[in-house]
């Protein structure tokens, strides 16, 4: 199947409310733009200086969505052009996010990232920790960057009750953050949950934003 038959034959499984991220990291320009021709505007990458690249020769209107984590010193290499950093695990990051997007004149809207899976070597916020870090003083003082909602991985397994119930987790701690400290913050309202292999489970437990690689782009070296 082409990139274009994969997309069409997603989106044909979406509702309009489930926004769908192009993960386009280690492919080629050229498989982007047959993508594009199909009509995919959002593409995810997970490595600043391959998004900057790829920003540079490919049309304006795409938006580009940072997935993977980020060190500090990478985030003005995007912070011109980025749509959406969902991949926040830090304050420190937040901060210079906010800086970054300052020098640049613009806000830069972003997620935070929560740890649900198991797997130790993935990054993320708690609950606790997140709640902390949006009633912080530093957080307070960020007048360049918007926090639009949450993101997060289930662990990589086969067992369908774990990822569901990591997926359950997510959506729950979404739920506090926006009847608590995000209520009254109408642009709090994205989930971003679901992989290739997992992204069904993802829609059926309330994510409104999918990330798929491999099922568009075929697998990765
Ligand atoms: C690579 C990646 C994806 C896409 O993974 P596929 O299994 O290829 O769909 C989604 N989210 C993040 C954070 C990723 O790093």
């Amino acid at each position: 199947m082409s990139v274009a038959e994969n997309i069409s034959s997603l989106r044909s499984q979406l509702t309009e409310d489930v926004t769908l991220v192009a993960v386009s990291k280690t492919k080629p320009v050229s498989l982007i733009r047959e993508a594009y021709a199909a009509g995919q505007r959002v593409f995810g990458e997970n490595r600043a200086l391959e998004m900057a690249e790829k920003h540079a020769q490919l049309p304006e209107d795409i938006e580009w969505h940072m997935i993977g984590h980020m060190q500090t010193n990478k985030v003005r290499n995007i912070a011109p052009f980025v749509s959406l950093i969902h991949s926040i695990d830090s304050l420190k990051l937040l901060q210079e996010v906010n800086k970054r997007a300052s020098q640049n004149n613009r806000t830069i809207p972003v997620l935070l990232q929560f740890h649900i899976a198991q797997e130790t070597n993935k990054f993320g916020f708690d609950l606790a920790e997140a709640i902390a870090m949006l009633e912080s003083e530093p957080f307070a003082q960020m007048e360049n960057v918007e926090v639009h909602g949450v993101m997060g991985m289930a662990t990589f397994t086969h067992d369908e009750n774990v990822v569901r119930a990591e997926f359950q987790k997510l959506k729950k701690c979404f739920g506090l953050l926006q009847s608590g400290i995000m209520s009254g913050n109408s642009q709090f309202r994205i989930v971003s949950m679901g992989m290739s292999g997992d992204y069904e489970i993802a829609i059926e437990e309330g994510s409104n934003m999918i990330r798929v690689g491999s099922s568009i782009f075929g697998s990765r070296a």
